[in-house]
């Protein structure tokens, strides 16, 4: 039987189709064919055209950014301030991604400005680098009232968005801010004490789980471990 769709729903169809194929390539990617991505971006920088590839990881950020500009997905936008989508250089090599925004990022819209914020700023600029040079973003980019912990729906509509967001910036690393994002993204129960230390992988990049900075306010002797951690990674990326 012939089925007709309006034409907002052929639309709706289009953009979803196109959102299940981007899905799947980042499933189908693998590790090898990843690294021949990386190669190339490396390739390219070498010959001074990573400009080119700068501006096309903006764009899509700033396309990915428009699309969830004014997200209803969840509950949580009855109660955010401001949509905290993810801030730092479109073409880093290291990403960070942390649990949900607080109540100053909710404020000020933008990931790690508040206390924790300012130690992971430290850790950043420890490891050699700058805040700059590096991007943050969250499992959620709303704020859960009360700082509670993201609820499994929540996780499931925002996290194709957090997918995409590491589909454009290609970054060598994901480091993994904590029990909440280091278990969600790795889908596991795992304790953080046993995941972090090591490399995992998440749609084809390297994933290193490590304390969150708010943990560290609250148990400094936790610093040793996570400079362990951070070393890793920078091990595993040329600065
Ligand atoms: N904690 C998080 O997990 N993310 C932020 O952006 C701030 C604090």
């Amino acid at each position: 039987m012939e089925e007709s769709y309006s034409q907002s729903t052929q639309q709706q169809l289009q953009k979803d189709l196109l959102f299940a194929v981007h899905g799947l390539k980042g499933q189908v990617l693998n590790q090898s064919s990843l690294a021949v991505g990386l190669e190339w971006k490396k390739a390219l920088s070498e010959k001074n055209e990573i400009k080119i590839i700068d501006s096309n990881n903006d764009a899509q950020l700033k396309k990915i950014s428009q699309e969830m500009a004014d997200c209803r997905l969840c509950q949580l936008a009855k109660t955010r301030h401001n949509l905290v989508f993810g801030d730092g250089n479109p073409n880093a090599q290291i990403v960070f991604v942390g649990e949900a925004p607080g109540a100053d990022e909710d404020e000020q819209g933008l990931p790690f400005v508040g206390r924790a914020g300012q130690l992971l700023t430290k850790i950043i600029e420890a490891m050699g680098i700058k805040r700059r040079d590096v991007y943050i973003c969250n499992i959620l980019k709303c704020r859960p009232p009360g700082n509670r912990n993201p609820l499994p729906e929540e996780i499931s509509l925002c996290e194709p968005f957090l997918k995409k967001q590491l589909y454009a910036i290609s970054p060598k690393v994901v480091c993994a801010l904590g029990k909440f994002a280091a278990q969600t993204l790795l889908k596991t129960d795992v304790p953080i004490t046993s995941l972090r230390g090591r490399f995992h992988t998440y749609d084809g990049i390297k994933l290193m789980p490590t304390y969150h900075p708010a943990y560290l306010l609250r148990n400094p002797s936790a610093k040793k471990p996570v400079w362990e951690d951070v070393q890793m990674i920078m091990n595993e990326v040329q600065f």
